[in-house]
């Protein structure tokens, strides 16, 4: 588990005492490498909440206060850094996603809907990815490689299928990954390279589609099937492309006011490409890496990178505990839920509620392993029916360890009910939600997957508050491109891709959305120390915005616009 480093305590004391020597002289003052002032900076602190000027020493802050007080400590050297009316924020740090999973999409073609892409049916989808076939990443790993196309916003509403894809091309296997990343499609040509036919059965916690009437498969892979296809096929074959990858995930990152961001359910490659990128000193922000152990060829294999790898930060990487996936997603209508869907995919019952990606022994197998190592659990549950389970086991686990406490995190809790999230109090569990849910799929959840009731309570920001739930939020990249002005957005306004409201009693204020993504979600690391605040002793982690997001109406919060990146008192991106 992440300790905190007894040098910041040095730090911090060592500013203390400077601030008592400044009391008696001024003149014996630290001086500050920078001073950030001439604009709007909002602390996150509720007891000082905003300030006019903020100094920057060795990445750290060693003065937060009024403009007077601050310019004390400027000096010969010291950088005066006029913000100009803009907005100085803390560093976003990204709740949930997938650090380098953002970089493969970034060389994969986009196959998004529109705001982010522009396929709106099946013909789009063939055409970029005809034009994709040339692409380095296509000639890298003999695979032409989509990702994000969306079922829900197709003509067809129906995922495409290998004879669809075989349209792209016979001769080269193509693997296109559906927004949720919990489905797939592949074309003839990869099922055979794959060996995924007639004869092939559904392994545990997936699904092979079949034609309907036969055993032969469709083309769509769902849950682990994909994931193990997925894990194989996108694996960067050279040390130049890994690195390559991890640059543009990053930029991704940057681009949107993140400093510390994760890995999720981190493959073994992935760990190894983390420790490349580390040692090569590639990486300007903090990713943290939770490994799924299902994803690992044995207990021992993960064991044993658990405890080699570091959980501090070397060169901005370190290992934050475990994670585990207990069902799919809504939007594809694989969350496991407790009532049916609305209305169930093609050839399901109409009693179809999903499926659980995990059986309850092997998810009680490895949160004991969390809590006997002491080490964070992260686990996805989207629907109703896997969080009734995470409690259960939850709550006999916490039983065995009384004394430990891993601040465990439930990921996306999209489908949650008012007596889970009491359970949740109990048990100090964090709800993590993807509260971008509620402008991507706003009107997919009320019509097709969950029906009004439902709907208007995905994301329950409202209801973690009212039991004082320190909840956290992200947009679980690649799956939503990093994007931290929609997850203030899609929490304040909740406003779905039609324009109407979706749960209007569970909107939170501005600055309620803001805590998701910094003091929250640095508590949510164990990093409140360190981060997630403009406070003395903290790391210079910031970002720029050109409006205050705590003044301009609401509805105009997607104009926001990122200026600038600050890690550790370096900038790292500026708007061009
Ligand atoms: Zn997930
Ligand atoms: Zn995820």
């Amino acid at each position: 588990m992440f300790k905190f480093p007894v040098k910041l305590y040095l730090i911090i004391f060592s500013t203390f005492l400077f601030s008592l020597l400044a009391a008696c002289d001024s003149k014996d003052q630290p001086k500050a490498d920078s001073i950030y002032l001439g604009g709007t900076i909002i602390t996150l602190e509720d007891s000082s909440p905003s300030a006019e000027a903020v100094a920057v020493k060795d990445g750290r802050i060693i003065a937060v206060g009024n403009r007077s007080d601050i310019l004390n400590f400027k000096g010969d050297k010291t950088h005066l850094i006029n913000l100009q009316g803009k907005t100085l924020l803390p560093g976003f740090i990204d709740a949930h996603g997938h650090f380098s999973l953002v970089g493969v999409l970034a060389q994969s073609a986009n196959l998004a809907a529109p705001p982010e892409g522009v396929s709106q049916n099946i013909n789009d989808i063939i055409r970029l990815m005809k034009e994709h076939a040339a692409s380095p990443q296509a000639k890298e790993t003999g695979w032409i490689i989509g990702m994000n196309y969306d079922d829900s916003q197709l003509a067809s509403r129906q995922h495409p299928t290998a004879r669809d894809l075989d349209k792209i091309s016979s001769d080269l296997p193509v693997l296109i990954i559906h927004q949720s990343a919990h489905l797939g499609v592949v074309n003839s040509k990869g099922l055979e390279l794959l060996g995924i036919n007639e004869h092939s059965e559904n392994p545990p916690g997936g699904v092979i589609r079949r034609i309907a009437g036969s055993q032969q498969p469709n083309g769509v892979l769902e849950e682990s099937i994909l994931f193990k296809v997925a894990l194989e096929v996108i694996k960067p074959k050279s040390v130049a492309s890994l690195f390559n990858l991890i640059k543009q995930a990053q930029l991704q990152y940057v681009k949107a006011g993140f400093t510390t961001v994760q890995e999720g359910r981190a493959s073994a490659n992935n760990i190894k490409g983390l420790v490349a990128a580390s040692a090569a000193n590639l990486l300007d922000i903090d990713v943290v890496a939770y490994p799924g152990p299902d994803f690992f060829k044995s207990d021992d294999a993960f064991l044993k990178m658990m405890k080699t790898q570091p959980h501090n930060y070397i060169h901005h990487y370190r290992i934050g505990g475990m994670k585990l996936s207990l069902d799919g997603s809504p939007q594809g209508k694989t969350a496991w839920l407790t009532q049916p869907y609305f209305k169930p995919p093609a050839g399901k019952p109409r009693n179809y509620a999903g499926y659980a990606a995990m059986n309850p022994q092997k998810l009680s197998h490895y949160m004991q392993m969390a809590f006997a190592n002491k080490w964070q659990l992260l686990a996805h549950s989207n629907g109703d029916a896997a969080t009734d389970e995470y409690i259960k086991v939850l709550t006999a686990t916490e039983k065995q360890f009384p004394d430990t406490d891993i601040r465990p995190v439930l990921i996306h809790a999209q489908i949650i009910r008012e007596d889970q999230l009491d359970q949740l109090k109990k048990l100090k569990v964090i709800p993590s939600f993807m509260t971008v849910h509620t402008f991507y799929w706003g009107d997919w959840h009320r019509d097709s997957v969950l029906g009004q009731a439902r709907a208007e309570r995905v994301s329950p920001t409202q209801s973690a508050l009212k039991r004082k739930l320190r909840y956290t939020a992200h947009n679980d990249a690649p799956v939503t491109l990093p994007n931290s002005i929609m997850i203030l957005s899609s929490q304040v306004n909740r406003i779905t891709r039609s324009g109407q409201i979706i749960g209007k009693d569970q909107r939170v204020t501005v600055m309620q959305a803001l805590k998701s993504i910094t003091i929250n979600a640095a508590r949510q690391y164990f990093e409140e120390k360190a981060k997630g605040s403009i406070e003395v002793g903290k790391l210079a982690d910031f970002v720029i915005l050109d409006k205050n997001p705590l003044t301009i109406p609401s509805m105009d919060l997607n104009s926001i616009k990122i200026i600038e990146t600050i890690k550790e008192g370096q900038n790292i991106y500026r708007k061009q």
